[in-house]
């Protein structure tokens, strides 16, 4: 099982999703990231739909 990306947690992820950086001054770029129960609802993350 894949662990929670987001900074500083270490829960087991529940969902897939995407978060989007900046990319030094161009658009925001999507990344793929696993979320833990908590971190799937920060503004920030959208679920993947598979
Ligand atoms: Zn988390």
């Amino acid at each position: 099982m894949f662990k929670c990306q987001f900074r500083k947690c270490d829960k087991e992820a529940t969902t897939k999703g995407i978060v989007f950086v900046m990319d030094k001054g161009d658009k925001d770029k999507p990344v793929e990231v696993y979320a833990c129960d908590k971190h799937k609802k920060v503004t920030s993350f959208f679920e993947s739909i598979d």
